[in-house]
Order: structure tokens, then sequence, then C-alpha cells
């Protein structure tokens, strides 16, 4: 692996580029460790387009990490529907608790402290050290994996966490130069922007020091052991209806896509989801018809869903909702069934 030559030219270069092309977001250059928290949480598996609007109506509900810790859990998930990955909202919420009772509303500054906090991990702990409190903590996400193994032509595997060590340590010494919260920022803008999977390096300020392009092959970096296959799971769902009002029900408390509301639905073959929810309403089902089938991804599951409208011998006794007011937040798996079922 190659090093850093002049740690001081290379943060020079990255911190100029990014004073005249960083992007405008709302939780830029604004110091607010909450705002850090809640924009990096987010961004976990999903992209800026997608997470500004949210991040945006999730402040102006909450302001402060004392509005979000005595809000409900319900509540917080309803304003998370359709972000998915929903135990990222149970962990902020548990999170903002921790930060309003546990100290009193002032986020800790310290590093080991703020990486105790639930649903925070080593890069989180950073990133809110660096740019929330301008400490010299250098934050490794993926964007400044790709960017960092390219410019080293470092081709260890960037799974591993020796991995990531290895890439804070190189850039301890460049951080020390610079103003951490914009270093921190610039490196993850410039992976997020210029130094992409298919990288842009007549634009990159970083070009003259990137041994990967001095030898043409960025995009050789990084090198990525490869993953195991996805479990794969059939689901069988029941949408059952009278005069437009739906049965919904909820998941239980812990586990995937815990509290949220889903149409009926069964990990099973169909002949057993029926005798499952015969079983569970007292009802013979005595019609179905598929809806639509889909498969929803999760980080190491795939459900293969086949939706079926289903018709019942006697009414199914169970509160039914009106799809169009229901105050609480629905699987992103099922949202697309909502969308579906109101057109
Ligand atoms: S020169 Fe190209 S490969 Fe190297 S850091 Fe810049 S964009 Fe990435």
């Amino acid at each position: 692996m190659h090093q850093i030559d002049n740690p001081k030219l290379f943060g020079d270069r990255l911190l100029a580029w990014y004073a005249t092309h960083k992007r405008s977001l709302p939780f830029r250059d604004v110091y607010n460790p909450y705002y850090t928290l809640v924009s990096e949480l987010m961004l976990q598996q999903t992209q800026m387009e997608t997470a500004v609007p949210y991040f945006i109506r999730f402040v102006e509900r909450y302001p402060t990490v004392c509005d979000l810790a005595r809000a409900s859990i319900e509540d917080v998930l309803k304003l998370w529907e359709g972000l998915g990955y929903y135990r990222r909202a149970h962990h902020l919420h548990e999170a903002a608790k921790t930060v309003c009772d546990v100290y009193h509303g002032t986020f800790p500054k310290d590093l080991a402290l703020i990486e105790s906090l639930k649903g925070v991990g080593r890069y989180t702990a950073r990133a809110i050290h660096s740019i929330a409190f301008e400490q010299p903590s250098v934050a490794v996400d993926g964007n400044v994996l790709r960017v960092m193994t390219r410019v080293l032509r470092y081709d260890a595997d960037v799974m591993k966490e020796q991995t990531r060590r290895t890439i804070e340590t190189v850039l301890e010494p460049v951080i020390q130069h610079q103003k951490p919260s914009d270093f921190t920022q610039a490196m993850m803008e410039l992976g997020a922007t210029i130094c992409q999977k298919k990288p842009q390096c007549e634009r990159c300020p970083l070009q003259a020091m990137c041994e990967a392009y001095a030898q043409g092959d960025p995009s050789a970096y990084p090198v990525k052991s490869v993953k195991k296959d996805k479990i794969r799971n059939a689901v069988q769902v029941f949408v059952y209806a009278e005069d437009d009002h739906y049965l919904l029900v909820q998941r239980p408390d812990n586990g995937l896509l815990a509290n949220l509301y889903t149409f009926w639905q069964d990990e099973n073959d169909f002949e057993t989801a029926v005798k499952n929810f015969e079983q569970t309403y007292g009802v013979n089902v005595v019609h179905h018809q598929i809806l639509t089938t889909f498969n929803h991804v999760f980080s190491h599951v795939v459900w293969e869903m086949t939706v079926h409208l289903i018709s019942t011998q006697h009414p199914v006794r169970a509160k039914l909702y009106d799809l169009t007011t229901f105050p609480y937040a629905i699987a992103k798996a099922h949202l697309k069934i909502r969308e579906i079922l109101l057109k």
C-alpha cells in the first residue's frame, strides 16, 4: 500500500474543492450533534435525495433531542414510514432518551460516550465527534473507503474492520492540519459526488495524488469479499376488507419490523397460510385472487411476496381500518400493497 506523502497538501486540496463544490444540505454547517445523529442514521442504507425530505420533516416535528425523547415510538415510526430499516428509528429514539434523561438534553462530547448511545457505532460516533464538535476523529464510511483504497491503491478487503482501521490511521495526520468538520464532510462528499463507482477523475482534486488514477485502474478498487447469498423466504399476504376498511395487524415488539403494521401475512406456502388464517380468526377462506407478486429485499433476507385478495364465509372479527387515515406506520414491504389498493 502507498502512503500519503504530503498530508497537509492532501487536506488543503480536498478542502479547497469542498469549499466551492459542497452541496447545500439542511444538516450541514449547523454544528448540532442531534442533527448529525439523525442525518447519519437516516443516510445508512438510504440515498441522500430520499433522506433529506425525511430529515426536514423529522426536525420540524422534533426540533430538539428531548422533543424526540418524549415522543411515542408509534409517532416516530409513522414519521419514518417509507424509509425502511426501521430498527434505525427505534435506535434513534432510544439514543434520544439517553441524551435527554442521562445527560439532561446535552449531547456528550466524549467519543466513548457518544459511541455508547444506542445504534451509534464507531463510524457514526466519529462522524458526530468531528462534524458537530470539531474534534480530529477520522470517520471512515463506504465513500471514504472507496476514495482511499483508490488513492492508496490498497487492495485489502473493505468488508474487514482492520481495513477501516488502517485507513483511519492513514488519515490521522491529514485531519490534524484541517478543520475536522469540513475534512470529514469533504471526504464523504468527494466519494458521493466524484469518486463514485464510476469515478470522474478529470474533476477530482486528488487526481495528482491518486495511485489508482496514475496506474489507470480505479475501478479495481475497493476490493470486497463476496457476500453470502441472502435467504429467500416465500411470504403469503392476505388482504381482507369490508366496505373499504382493511385488516392490518401489528408485528411483535421485537424482531424484524418490530411494532410496524402489515396486512396479514404468513411465511409459509399458500395452503398452510390459509389454515393459519382460518385458525387465527375462526373463519373459512372461500375465495382468493392474486393481486400482485414482488420481492422485498432486506439486508440479509429476501421476501418473495404473493399478495392475495381473500374473502371469507363469515366476517372476520377484528378491527378494520381506512387506509387513507391509518395513523400508524406501515412496513415498507406493505406500502406497495397499500398504494395498489388506493389507486
Ligand atoms: S482521481 Fe479518480 S479514482 Fe482517484 S480519488 Fe479522484 S476520482 Fe477517485
